[in-house]
């Protein structure tokens, strides 16, 4: 079973929720961490390069960077960048003296946090069949095992080969091509995760999966929409842009089950004069929706707004553009007109007299941005909202014009380049084609697993090798419990990773951890120092490289573990030049130019400071979508919710996080210290369930008739709408049933958990 990690030994802490994001005290939080974390003049000294046009890429979140001659020279980062860049450079090392004093057992009881804590990993470890401890393995040693495992295989389609977001595009386009060589397409990765469900709605309706405006837009855009997404902590540098747009006179509009500091009141943190005196108010409305109630608000809105554009037709709709550019209108309206406002109205938890206020202002605003997050993805229905969220953006134009379009606020720092780079488990055939005339092979056909997928496999005996390249999967992933038993019965576990995690320790029979190079350090091969790039949200390019000394000299980059694996597995036969890619970043980038449309010229473009946008069809009007059109859609409310089920539990992100890692247990924006095994909880249902501040609950998930369980927890009183609950990520993830997921992406329903709660005797402590 998962341990909760002494659950409830931290008694919480409660205040009352911050009013004010950023300011003085993320200055404060910034210089703690330097301190507390790295040497302190090697950290200050890295920030200064940090989303520099010569410097690297934020490691944490894929927030577009300012164009090259607006970015400030001194702080062009946030206090969550800043955290993680602390993070990575700790000066604290784990060395195999420390393997040897803790078993896997021993550490198994530390907390995540304490694991990330110790420090860097400073060279490649094993942990041989039914040993109790890691131990030291050289490389080769390393790549031998992998291709011995690999090679004895019954076929490739045992191996699953996951990423995490943080693999930068020249690792991730070699890591996909060595999959492929070896005869796969078990290529999942933490997309599938978290915005698949985006990729898939938006291609569906307006032939792109990512974001159609970019950073410039969003000061020149007169409403925002902002749902199911809390950019005060998981894309800070968001609320720059937005004290932009409202200086400029825009309106913002935010969406969420809890009314995040992040979208209240934002100081600016690099303006000393914003510290004190009136802060810049961010939403001009909240919308506090019920979990999941976005669709039937989207609905409810879309009622509205066609009421108006029938009393004055042409001033709401924008006709032109909808005969021009798109298909659907007509069934769509059909369906509007069916619809049932009292029952939407009811349904999305928010008062009607709010949702008209919303409508009026969409309908008075012809630049419409709406930004979205795992709070829309991770839902069953995920792609119906986004996709009525694509109908309100056409309906007014609002799109591929400036100030206007989609904006899918994508995690990890190259979640979204990755998978431009071909990881994913069924690239088109156009792909495929290119990718194997360039590197002279057939690519296999067999569509892969996706995460869901390859756990199942792993579960069912299929997937018996898994490879992660970076991230936490064991963590990341739903429904922990089986994710575990999945990982253990593998034959052989291993991760690329900076710092130790419990995906080390949930192993397979065998297991090895293969430390690599962060972000911030230099990476020097014999042809000389090398850099890597990224794409951010907004489908920007730009080089990265660090400058630090790596903290061991046992470290590898990522090109090269991947290059020297596929040399072991592939063997030399394989005509690959993997040892000239190895030692000259520049030839990856060619390959990559010759086969991924939009890269052409890379190593030419990639010099110029700030980088270059790739092509974007949506952003100029032109959908590839097969009529070449904007598709109208129309789509059903439909969650199936059990009536007997009492709570709908999202999980959500404290503010001392980043993902999986966990940087501490205060989340200051929300009030809520010292602890993380919380559930947050309306005083009403409270009172219903006789609960007080502190008291220790039961939370039980029940999906398909199989029960889930989360003990222990300490209710916090919270403003969230009644019969809706919220956890932490990834604690919660132990209650997301593995078939609790979106239904055409297969996203896990992490916001949409069914679940009872019981009041437990209280037994908390200090
Ligand atoms: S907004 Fe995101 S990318 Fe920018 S510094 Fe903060 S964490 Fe890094």
């Amino acid at each position: 079973m998962f341990n909760q990690h002494n659950a409830s030994k931290r008694k919480v802490k409660i205040s009352p929720p911050a009013e004010t994001a950023a300011g003085l005290k993320s200055i404060q939080t910034v210089a703690y961490r330097i301190w507390e974390e790295t040497h302190v003049g090697k950290g200050v000294k890295t920030l200064f390069k940090l989303n520099q046009p010569n410097g690297f890429d934020c490691p944490s979140c894929a927030w577009p960077d300012p164009d090259a001659n607006k970015v400030s020279k001194i702080a062009e980062y946030c206090e969550n960048g800043a955290k993680a860049v602390a993070w990575e450079g700790s000066a604290n090392t784990i060395e195999p003296s420390f393997f040897e004093q803790y078993s896997i057992n021993d550490l198994l009881e530390k907390s995540d946090h304490w694991l990330e804590k110790q420090g860097r990993l400073t060279q490649p470890m094993v942990l041989k069949s039914g040993d109790t401890h890691y131990s030291p393995i050289t490389w080769e040693a390393a790549f031998s095992l992998i291709a011995t495992q690999l090679l004895a295989l019954d076929h490739p389609d045992q191996a699953i080969f996951y990423t995490s977001g943080r693999t930068s595009n020249e690792a991730a386009f070699l890591y996909q091509c060595f999959v492929r060589q070896y005869g796969t397409n078990n290529l999942p990765d933490c997309s599938n995760m978290c915005h698949e469900a985006s990729g898939k709605a938006l291609t569906d309706t307006v032939g792109i999966g990512k974001a159609s405006v970019v950073l410039n837009d969003i000061p020149k855009a007169d409403l925002l929409i902002v749902m199911g997404q809390n950019p005060g902590t998981n894309a800070p540098r968001m609320l720059t842009a937005m004290e932009e747009l409202k200086n400029n006179g825009g309106k913002i509009i935010s969406v969420n089950p809890l009314p995040e500091t992040g979208l209240l009141q934002f100081r600016h943190p690099q303006k000393p004069w914003e510290w004190i005196g009136k802060p810049t108010s961010i939403h001009d409305l909240h919308l506090q929706v019920k979990v999941n109630g976005d669709l039937p608000l989207m609905k409810a809105l879309l009622k509205m707004l066609l009421e108006a554009e029938k009393n004055a037709p042409g001033e709401v709709f924008d006709t032109a553009f909808i005969a021009e550019f798109t298909v659907g209108y007509e069934a769509l309206r059909q369906h509007i007109e069916t619809t049932n406002l009292a029952e939407m109205i009811q349904e999305s938890g928010v008062p009607e007299k709010q949702i008209r206020e919303a409508a009026s202002l969409i309908i008075g605003k012809k630049n419409i941005i709406i930004a979205w997050a795992m709070g829309i993805t991770q839902h069953r229905n995920a792609e119906n909202t986004i996709r009525e969220i694509v109908n309100i953006l056409l309906l007014k134009g609002a799109i591929g014009k400036p100030g206007a379009g989609t904006l899918p606020v994508r995690g990890h720092s190259n979640v979204q380049g990755d998978r431009t780079m071909g990881v994913w488990e069924k690239m088109p055939d156009s792909f495929m084609q290119r990718l194997g005339n360039a590197f002279n092979f057939k690519p296999p056909i067999n569509e892969g697993v996706h995460a869901v997928g390859a756990i199942q496999a792993m579960v069912d005996g299929k997937g018996k090798v898994f490879m992660g390249m970076g991230g936490n999967f064991a963590l990341a992933a739903p429904d922990t419990n089986i994710v575990f038993e999945g990982l253990k019965q593998c034959a052989l576990t291993f991760h690329v990773s900076t710092k130790l995690n419990r995906s080390h320790l949930i192993h397979g029979k065998t297991a090895l951890i293969l430390p690599c190079l962060g972000r911030t350090e230099e990476d020097i091969s014999n042809n000389g120092p090398q850099f890597v790039s990224t794409e951010d949200t907004a489908g920007r390019v730009r080089r990265s490289h660090g400058d630090l000394k790596p903290v061991s000299p046992d470290l590898k980059s990522e090109v090269a573990i991947v290059c020297d694996m596929a040399k072991a597995v592939l063997g030399k036969e394989n005509p690959t030049d993997w040892e000239g890619m190895s030692e000259d970043y520049g030839l990856i980038r060619d390959k990559i130019a010759e086969v991924i449309p939009g890269f052409e010229d890379y190593n030419e473009r990639i010099k110029v400071a700030g980088g270059f946008y790739l092509p974007n069809g949506a952003r100029e009007r032109n959908f590839n979508t097969p009529d070449k059109k904007a598709r109208l859609t129309v789509n059903p409310v439909n969650f199936n919710k059990n009536p007997e089920t009492p709570f709908i539990l999202m999980t959500v992100r404290s503010h001392d996080q980043f993902n999986t890692t966990i940087y501490g247990y205060d989340d200051r924006y929300r009030g809520i210290s010292n602890s993380r095994e919380v559930v947050m909880m309306n005083k009403d249902d409270m009172n219903q369930y006789g609960c007080k501040a502190g008291d220790l609950v039961k939370l039980t998930s029940v999906f398909e008739g199989e029960k889930r369980i989360l003990e222990g927890f300490q209710v916090v009183p919270y403003d969230i709408s009644p019969g809706c609950l919220s956890v932490y990520f990834p604690e919660g993830n132990v209650l997301v049933a593995l078939g609790n997921n979106s239904e055409e992406s297969h996203c896990p329903a992490s916001k949409y958990i069914e679940v009872f709660l019981e009041k437990m005797d209280n037994g908390s402590d200090e």
